[in-house]
């Protein structure tokens, strides 16, 4: 018997089974050159996978919407011009200009800081594998097939595989590579399969058909259990299902704490698909809509009615307040179709609000589509990254500006917007009081907060111990920016992740903390607390 912990507990739950080794077929590229004449050839090759690919991921998009975003990767122009050019310019094979144009575009998400923006890296090289798997001619293994009760183990897996996955029989997933907010999570999650990725070397020192234990709510891997420790997860199982029994009905109940203060439970979401997910868990709005996202999976500065069309489908969707969040770029969160000059300091340099202040027009187009949303719901926004009252104002005064603008067009808007700003620099704690009398909310961003105050980069692993929200310094900005808003009256939100940390939640109802965002996942867990105390 082996046992070990992991850390990344992707989709909670318990599981016993044999283990599924999920093993890819050799999808890399025949490295050879090709001549002048063969590079039609090459093209013509190129443009029948695509239509396959294109067929193929049409049919699975009716079924999923993830696969109308990998639609939207297969047929994007940038991987197109890729492959053309290196058919053509570099005089590479098909294959290897494939795998190369698809590396490239994943890189630039790799490299990105935010989560689940890294992640979407794992949707490039999913498209990149189907195209390769055509022009191949293989198969990769299908996961559909399996009819018998199994663990699968894999190196990494990709949406296309966890999709066809079928619950009765996939009893939990691990992998050696992901992350927890990478599509692959995101479909254990709504599929209820219990997941841990990331955890490292495995698939080597295991056979197929081996026993596997996996306990992914503590994050607790088991090879070869003996018969106790069998029983032991049996146990654990059982506790586990009727818990989250218990938790869904908790979901009737508004947080209420026990002596009677309401406690609003938000989401923090990216994109409508991940609105539709939170909305069956009773939620008080969103808190925290990350509009950045809408910029980095275009190949443009997306227009003010294309971001018109998604805000007010998210504003129609979402029967509460919706706090879209204007452009939180830079650092190290890039746009393919724009030259950010490189940076010694990235994280203090051309980010968020800097940005949209320097680009008006881009600002302006963003505004004007917010305010035009409005029409359609509880809308309300919010600035990131301020450090002065200097900043707050020019976003503002450009809002008052937008709004006139929309007034003499006949456009309709709320005039009475909410406009509120993230609290995530160590300067707009120092202002708090100042910055309460001039907006209607404050919403903590922790991530930022604790990197910035304690000099802690919060994506670098060397330092990664030193990075703590309940370090005594974040949490007595946290008390000082909760009083100096309430202090002015106006409501005090947190949407960094601290929100959905269960051990964090008694501390930060004891600050009086108004408004608790978080991914959807951790909201039973954050409401079964809130009522318990
Ligand atoms: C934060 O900084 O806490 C936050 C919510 O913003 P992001 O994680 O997108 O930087
Ligand atoms: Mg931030």
């Amino acid at each position: 018997m082996r046992q070990f912990t992991v850390e990344k507990t992707a989709s909670r739950g318990i599981a016993a089974a044999p283990a599924y080794l999920y093993q890819e077929p050799d999808l890399s590229a025949e490295t050879d050159c090709i001549t002048e004449e063969q590079e039609e050839n090459e093209i013509l090759l190129f443009e029948k996978a695509k239509v396959s690919v294109s067929n193929e991921l049409n049919l699975l998009a009716e079924k999923n919407d993830i696969f109308a975003a990998h639609l939207e990767i297969a047929e994007d122009f940038t991987l197109s011009e890729g492959v053309l050019s290196r058919i053509r310019n570099e005089h590479k094979n098909v294959q290897l200009a494939l795998q190369e144009t698809v590396e490239e575009l994943a890189l630039i998400f790799d490299s990105m800081e935010d989560a689940y923006m890294k992640e979407r890296a794992a949707d490039i090289r999913d498209v990149g594998k189907r195209f390769m798997a055509q022009l191949k001619g293989t198969q990769r293994p299908d996961l559909a097939q399996i009819s018998r009760e199994v663990i699968v183990v894999a190196k990494d897996l990709f949406p296309s595989d966890t999709v066809k996955m079928n619950p009765d029989y996939i009893k939990g997933i691990i992998t050696e590579e992901g992350g927890i907010t990478s599509h692959v999570s995101i479909i254990a999650r709504s599929m209820g399969i219990p997941a841990l990725v990331g955890v490292g070397k495995l698939l080597d020192s295991l056979q197929n058909g081996i026993e596997v234990c996996m306990d992914a709510e503590n994050g607790v891997i088991c090879i070869e259990p003996d018969h106790d420790t069998l029983r032991e997860f049996q146990e654990k199982k059982e506790q586990f299902e009727k818990r989250q029994a218990y938790l869904e009905e908790l979901r009737n109940q508004p947080a209420i704490t026990r002596d009677g203060k309401k406690i609003a439970l938000c989401a923090n979401v990216g994109n409508l698909e991940d609105i539709e997910r939170a909305l069956p868990m009773n939620l008080d709005g969103i808190g925290l809509f990350r509009s950045e996202l809408l910029y980095m999976e275009n190949d443009h500065f997306p227009s003010e009615e294309e971001q018109f069309q998604v805000y007010k489908a998210a504003a129609e969707l979402c029967p509460q307040e919706l706090t879209i969040r204007t452009l939180d770029i830079g650092g190290d969160k890039e746009l393919a179709y724009f030259d950010f000059d490189k940076e010694e300091n990235p994280f203090l340099g051309w980010r968020a609000i800097r940005i949209s202040l320097d680009m008006k027009d881009v600002f302006k187009a963003q505004l004007r589509a917010i305010l035009r949303a409005s029409a359609f719901g509880h809308v309300r926004i919010m600035f990131p990254m301020i450090i002065s009252l200097e900043e707050l104002r020019a976003a503002e005064e450009l809002t008052t500006q937008c709004m006139e603008e929309l007034e003499q067009e006949g456009m309709d808007f709320d005039r009475n917007i909410e406009i509120g700003m993230m609290i995530e620099t160590p300067a707009s704690v120092m202002l708090a009081e100042e910055f309460a009398k001039e907006v209607d909310f404050f919403s903590i961003g922790t991530n930022d907060l604790t990197q910035y105050l304690l000099a802690v980069d919060r994506g670098n692993r060397k330092v990664a111990d030193r990075y703590s929200y309940f370090h005594p310094a974040v949490v007595k900005a946290i008390a000082a920016v909760i009083a100096a808003g309430h202090q002015e009256g106006i409501k005090v939100g947190m949407c960094g992740e601290m929100a959905g940390d269960p051990n964090a939640t008694l501390l930060l109802l004891d600050l009086g903390l108004d408004e608790f965002s978080m991914s959807a996942g951790n909201l039973d867990y954050i409401r079964e607390k809130i009522l318990s105390l």
